[in-house]
This record gives structure tokens, sequence and C-alpha cells, in this order.
């Protein structure tokens, strides 16, 4: 197929996220990507400033990665996991036990992040249900999140951001505590915590979990706050036999500037979800993690009732493994201090410009927020101009590059985000 003919078929039949059919503007159409670079059939090359929405975090095309593909389609590329088991899963599982917050024992690969938090919450539910709790079926959250598509993680994202008017009666009516007040450094607040402590407490009794991302929200709003809250979530489910979810899908792996956000706050939730950049964003893998608590839970009521076709697919957890091996074989965290250090100075300045309410930077992530909802076609053309790939949403122009990205590719992804802050 010709560019031209590709772009005509896609208008005519794909489904892109969050997209009218066909779309507003047609998408770009990519040919290949290398390092930090998205090439385009045009013969443009744009720097990538969205690592593939929090994935790709050591770039395309990465010699290591695409060797244990490689390697791994030489053996097999996929086997049922039921009754089955192989060495790229055991070692992923084991891998990840070892880097996540102490405690964290057990491992369930998920296809998806949506349906690593499915799991999560069949976890916590099924838990309760096995030690003689079936009442407490609810799950708590504080506004401001994002947790995926599918219904039940639906039901815990911010409900305007999340478009709750939409559905009605469909989802499960879930608690919202108020969001977290904004800064990670700014002092924690009595009130908030006292209001947080009480909206779990006068509902404990119902709640099987309070699921939250530790650190920085994403999709809800890119906000980050205290880890503080965190404990304070900590003490008071951990007090009235509430479960603790950490969803670390966008946070895991480094991107804070610590390998996972629970870190910053010292506590281990009972159940963590990991996806996004687990496997460097080669293939699709999420995990749900739980503690042997958990799993003893479940296992007095049977068996944990999930059991996805391609479960713990080889090619993903091969992949996933070589991210890993080299996150742990190299200096991921003197990369993600670089960046925040360029993003945090490149940044600053345009928190005078016109239109800008706040300018943000956690590790490797930096947010500009704007008083007004971004025109996303003129941001993204603006930004694309400038050889730039960046994708705004609501009043956010926001990056998250992957870690190899280079001063000299930084300064160009800067130049990128003022071109589509002056035009949004
Ligand atoms: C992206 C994301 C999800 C959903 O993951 P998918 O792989 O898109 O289903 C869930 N939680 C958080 C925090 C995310 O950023």
């Amino acid at each position: 197929m010709t560019p031209e003919e590709i772009l005509a078929a896609d208008a005519a039949h794909v489904w892109h996220p969050y997209a009218a059919l066909p779309p507003a503007m047609p998408p770009y159409l990519v040919q290949s990507a290398n390092g930090v670079r998205l090439h385009l059939a045009d013969g443009r090359a744009l720097v990538d400033g969205m690592s593939s929405w929090w994935a790709a975090i050591h770039g395309y095309r990465h010699p290591v990665l695409d060797a244990a593909v490689t390697d791994q389609l030489g053996r097999m590329s996929h086997v049922m996991f039921g009754g089955l088991t192989h060495a790229p899963a055991v070692e992923l599982a084991r891998t990840l036990v070892e880097v996540t917050p102490d405690g964290l024992e057990h491992v369930f690969l998920a296809d998806s992040g949506s349906v690593s938090v499915e799991v999560a919450v069949k976890m916590c539910l099924q838990y309760q249900r096995a030690t003689g709790r079936p009442q407490r079926h609810r799950l708590a959250t504080w506004r401001g999140g994002y947790h995926g598509d599918t219904f039940h993680p639906m039901s815990v994202c911010d409900p305007e951001g999340g478009m709750h008017h939409l559905w009605g009666d469909v989802l499960p009516r879930q608690l919202f505590a108020p969001a977290p007040p904004g800064g990670v450094d700014s002092p924690p607040d009595p009130v908030y915590e006292a209001a947080l402590v009480d909206a779990v407490e006068r509902s404990a009794d119902e709640l099987a979990a309070v699921i939250v991302e530790p650190v920085v929200q994403g999709a809800g709003g890119m906000r980050f706050h205290n880890p503080h809250y965190l404990r304070v979530l900590r003490e008071v489910t951990r007090a009235h036999g509430v479960l603790l979810i950490f969803d670390e899908i966008a946070t895991g792996f480094g991107r804070t500037g610590t390998l996972f956000a629970a870190e910053r706050a010292g506590v281990t939730p009972d159940v963590l979800c990991v996806g996004k950049a687990l496997t460097g964003g080669y293939l699709t893998l999420a995990a749900a993690l739980c503690t042997a608590e958990v799993a003893r839970g479940i296992r007095a009521g049977g068996v944990l009732a999930h059991g996805p076709t391609f479960m713990g697919n080889p090619l993903a957890c091969a992949v996933a493994n070589a991210s890993l091996g080299l996150l742990r074989g190299g200096d991921w965290a003197a990369e993600v201090a670089r960046i925040e250090r360029v993003l945090r100075s490149g940044l600053e300045p345009l928190r005078s410009a016109p239109g800008v309410a706040d300018v943000r930077v956690l590790g490797a992530i930096g947010v500009v927020q704007l008083d007004h909802e971004v025109d996303v076609d003129a941001a993204t053309v603006a930004a694309v101009a400038r050889g730039v790939w960046l994708r705004p949403f609501r009043d956010l122009v926001y990056t998250m590059p992957p870690y190899v990205t280079t001063d000299a590719d930084l300064a160009v992804l800067l130049s990128g985000v003022a071109a589509a802050i002056a035009v949004a």
C-alpha cells in the first residue's frame, strides 16, 4: 500500500484511542522508529516526547531488546499458561518480586494495565470474601486518578475526567475522597489528612480496598502529591482490614526518579500493578503482585478466578526480562536525574508565558498546565514542525521522554513544548 492508501484505509476502518471515526485530524504515518526518533513516511523524523505513552524507556530498536525477542522467537512465541510454565515467565516473576517493595511475593501476569487492575480488584474481593467479609465489595480512591479503560478500572477513574456521567448506573459506585493536595514537597495538610482518614474509616465495613496511583497521578491530570499521604493510607487501611492497591503502571521502572514511586513513601501495598514500561515498550504485558497474606486469604476460598488466553506470553516476558536487565545493569537513576534537571531548567521559564497556569517536573516527567483547554490539533502540528512528538490532553502539554534522550535531543523536545504552548 502507498502512504495515501494506508491513510485512506485507516480513515475508513480503524479506531484510534479516544477518537471519532474517522478522527478529526488524520494520524501521522510512522514507518519505523529508532533510538528516540519516530520516522514518518514523508521522511520527517520526530523526537518522541511521549515514550509511546510511558512505555519505551530505552528508546526504539534497542539492540539488547531486539535480540531478546529474536532469541525467544527461535524457541517459542507462545504456549498456554494453564498447566504449563516456562523460564521467561518464571524469571520475570522472580525479578519483579526482587525489585518491587519488600513483602510482595506472588505475581499474576496480565496482558494489559487495565486487566492487571481488574485482577488486583478481583484479588481484593476474593480475599475479603474468603476471610468472611463478603459485604466488603466496594473500592475507595481519591479524585484525579486514572486506572484504565475497562469497567472496574473506569469506576475508580476521576469521575469528571473518566466521564462517569456517560455511564450512569453501568459503573459500580465507588467511594471518592478529594484529590490529594498538589506538590511532592509541599508540607502535608493535616485537614486533608483527617478527611482522608475519615473517608476510609466511615466506609471501612463495605470497602474491599483503596486504590491509588502513588506520587504521580498520570492520565487523570498529571498531578503530583506528597508521599506522606500514602503512609496515611497505609496506616488507616491496615487498621481497618481494608487492602491497599498501588497502581504503578505509569510510575514504575524509574520514571519518577525512584524505581517505584512507593519507595518515596517507604510503604508496601497489599497489591501492586505494573505495566507500560515493563517490556520497555515492546509488547503488551502487565502484572499484579500481592503479599503472601493476600494469597493465603484467597487460597482459603479456592482459586484465583482469572486466566487470560495469552497469560505469561513468552515473547513479552523475554523482552521484559531484557528491559529489567538494562535497568539493573545501567545507571537509569543518573539518566532520569539528568533529564529532570534539563526539563526543570527548560520548562521553568515557560511559567511566565501567556496562558500558562503551572509548570511541574518530577523525574523524567515534565508538565505544563495551561489556564485553558489545549487545542490539541494546533499544538500537535506546531510540535511536529519543530521535529517533536507530543500528545497533549485537557489543559496539559507534557512530556516523559525515553531515559536515553540526550541533552541535545531534550533541547529539541523543549523547543517543541514551547511551540505547542504558544499555539495551544
Ligand atoms: C495506562 C494506565 C493504565 C491502563 O493500562 P493499559 O495498558 O492502557 O490498559 C492503568 N493505570 C495507570 C496508572 C495507567 O497509567
